[in-house]
């Protein structure tokens, strides 16, 4: 439905309704679906744009419109897009590619032997012609246009094809001619009410009485003319009619009515002017705007991207960063060989007893020195000894129960803090089976069987300000008296002792 009113507005000449009404189609349209269809609806389009002034954005939609329809360009279809692209042509002077495009529509019309694109192609190519300067070749076109028009009844085509032959038959000189082809116009255009083809046509009248200098005449031809424009608003028909009733009058002596033609001529031409003028900065506004809005959705979308990239980069730094920090935060509290605490875990623990533990709450140290262990480092090389330290540590930390710690002090020694076994059957059976562990045979790749002992001391002290010296003071006499009594024992401190008998009194 829209796509008929457009055409009827289009041809009605209501560019901006037939603009409303194509869009309105567009939307309710597919070019896929009805590929035809879709660039008949672009020819109206770009004809409406051209008659807005557009001409190279005309040109660009019936580019699409010819692409849209595909290998169909070449039948039926083709020729409307084809001859409107010529007409569109030939008014920007373009006459080669008018008359390339128009023989290509012609073509087409002659192989499916369309009778009414035929004339509908002959009037735009005397158009055409008569605006390039060739007179002749537009009385030939437009005669041919007739006799087309002529032979198939076609009265649709007919007041055009007077329009053009009669135009083109004043520009050779044929007036007498021209008269009778544009009377005959005259009477069909008035059938299909066409008020712009009779202003050309009365227009044409006139032009040929002029010509012969025959002004009575002439004028009551342009006084027509004038009339049938004003009463249809076509206002560039009545700015040329003012024009040539000046020129009539001033040639009859009729000064006053002659300066009245071209006072009006004037005031016309000027609204005219302005009324383009403003149209035009108009149209520029709008094509800026739109740009404008295009080029602003255009750095909108490219800013979100890129602030999303970002974002995204970011995520990924700060993931890699919490990373890095656990990992230093790890690195700071274990020791790099074992993967157990070092003395800066030690440190912490006891923080964690001075602010979460009551004064008096016991805690308990076991410090562990292997024995003789320069020796395994002499004999089978410092990585032997590694591996030694760290087997010793492993299994030193499956022996640990929830919540008790294990460093290793440095070298050979390591250290179990525990608040849980502090009494005396709890630490002597964990003295114990670290003695036992320590001792079970190694075995590494492509190295003899090892075996190291060990010597522990165990201590207690209650929590306190001087605990972490007290404790660690005591474990290390322990052990010392371990190492003494012959090594690879354990020996408690007196402080386990007393801690019992405090208990019991
Ligand atoms: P003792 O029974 O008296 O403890 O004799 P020991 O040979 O074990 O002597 P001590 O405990 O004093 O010496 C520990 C040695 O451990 C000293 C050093 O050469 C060695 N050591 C220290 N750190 C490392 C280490 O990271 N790797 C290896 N392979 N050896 C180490
Ligand atoms: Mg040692």
């Amino acid at each position: 439905m829209q796509f008929n009113l457009a055409w009827l507005e289009r041809w009605s000449g209501h560019y901006d309704a037939a603009m409303k009404l194509t869009e309105d189609a567009f939307s309710q349209m597919s070019p896929d679906r009805d590929p035809e269809g879709w660039s008949e609806l672009l020819v109206i389009k770009s004809v409406c744009v051209y008659s807005l002034g557009e001409l190279s954005l005309a040109d660009e939609i019936l580019g699409e419109s010819l692409e849209v329809l595909g290998p169909a360009v070449h039948g039926k279809a083709g020729i409307e897009p084809l001859t409107v692209l010529a007409n569109m042509c030939a008014y920007y002077n373009d006459y080669d590619k008018a008359q390339n495009k128009l023989r290509d529509a012609m073509a087409i019309a002659d192989k499916l032997g369309r009778d009414f694109e035929r004339a509908h192609i002959l009037q735009t190519l005397s158009r055409a012609e008569l605006r390039n300067g060739r007179a002749e070749a537009a009385v030939e076109a437009g005669q041919a246009c007739l006799e087309q028009s002529l032979a198939t009844r076609n009265a649709v085509n007919l007041p055009y094809a007077y329009e053009v032959l009669g135009a083109a038959l004043v520009e050779t000189g044929e007036l007498k001619e021209a008269r009778r082809c544009a009377r005959m116009g005259l009477r069909a255009a008035q059938f299909s009410q066409d008020h712009r083809v009779a202003c050309h046509l009365y227009y044409v009248l006139g032009l040929s009485y002029l010509e012969e200098l025959r002004y009575d005449e002439a004028r009551a031809e342009l006084e027509n003319g004038l009339l049938n424009a004003a009463g249809a608003d076509y206002n560039h028909w009545t700015r040329n009619f003012y024009l040539k009733l000046s020129q009539t009058h001033e040639a009859l002596a009729e000064h006053r009515t002659a300066l009245n033609y071209l006072k009006a001529y004037v005031e016309l031409q000027q609204k005219l002017v302005s009324e383009e003028t403003e149209r035009q900065s108009n149209d520029f506004r709008n094509r800026l705007e739109f740009r404008l809005a295009n080029s602003k959705a255009d750095y909108e979308r490219e800013l979100r991207t890129k602030t999303e990239a970002l974002n995204l980069e970011l995520r990924v730094a700060n993931e890699a960063l919490r990373d890095l920090n656990a990992q230093i935060e790890h690195n700071a509290l274990h020791d790099a060989l074992t993967g157990i605490g070092n003395r800066r875990m030690m440190a912490r623990f006891f923080e964690t007893v001075e602010a979460t533990m009551e004064a008096g709450t016991k805690i308990s140290a076991i410090l562990i020195d292997l024995d003789r262990f320069k020796s395994i480092n002499d004999q089978d090389g410092h990585s032997i000894g590694d591996l030694v330290i760290r087997t010793v540590a492993l299994r030193l930390s499956a022996l640990l129960q929830d919540g008790e710690t294990l460093v290793r002090m440095g070298g050979d020694e390591f250290l179990i803090l525990t608040a849980d076994r502090t009494g005396l059957d709890d630490l002597t059976a964990l003295a114990e089976e670290i003695i036992r562990e320590v001792n079970l045979p190694m075995s590494f790749k492509g190295a003899q069987q090892k075996c190291v002992g060990a010597s522990a001391g165990a201590s207690v002290q209650e929590a306190g300000p001087l605990l972490e010296y007290e404790l660690l003071r005591t474990a290390d006499e322990a052990m010392y008296q371990a190492k003494k009594s012959g090594r690879n024992t354990y020996c408690l401190h007196s402080s386990v002792y007393r801690s019992i008998t405090q208990d019991a009194s």
